[in-house]
């Protein structure tokens, strides 16, 4: 693993949180990306190289939306960068961690991606996150 990729927030309105975080980092997001694959809409922030994630659901039985539900708005998850995913699945496997994916899938920002069941991982959502212009 390498850095942190971004910190992902569940957010119940994607336009107001936009405005929040707007306000609170003293940047306009930088791009609006759905993922019909994960339920989602997402803002990007970012600020000295930091980004921030914002996730809203695009329907009921959403990830986010079930989240929200239990837990509230809030962080959602924290996401790693990695050189190849599909490596540091296996890794990760062999360590005894529980996976969502157990392949990588193609997620926001033009990334692949896959996440950790926070079961496994003390009760923090962990995402794996590849560039995609990186996969051979
Ligand atoms: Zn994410």
């Amino acid at each position: 693993m390498k850095k942190i990729e971004h910190i992902g927030i569940a957010v119940k309105d994607l336009r107001k949180s936009n405005r929040l975080y707007a306000k609170l980092l003293g940047v306009e997001h930088y791009k609006i990306e759905c993922v019909k694959s994960e339920g989602v809409n997402t803002s990007f922030f970012k600020v000295d190289g930091n980004k921030i994630e914002l996730l809203e659901a695009t329907s009921p039985d959403s990830p986010i939306a079930k989240f929200i539900e239990k837990r509230g708005e809030g962080v959602h998850h924290i996401a790693f960068a990695v050189d190849d995913i599909g490596a540091e699945i296996e890794r990760l496997k062999t360590e005894g961690f529980e996976l969502i994916h157990h392949k990588a899938k193609p997620g926001a920002d033009g990334k692949l991606i896959a996440f950790l069941h926070p079961k496994s991982s003390g009760g923090v959502l962990i995402e794996l996150c590849q560039d995609m212009d990186n996969k051979e």
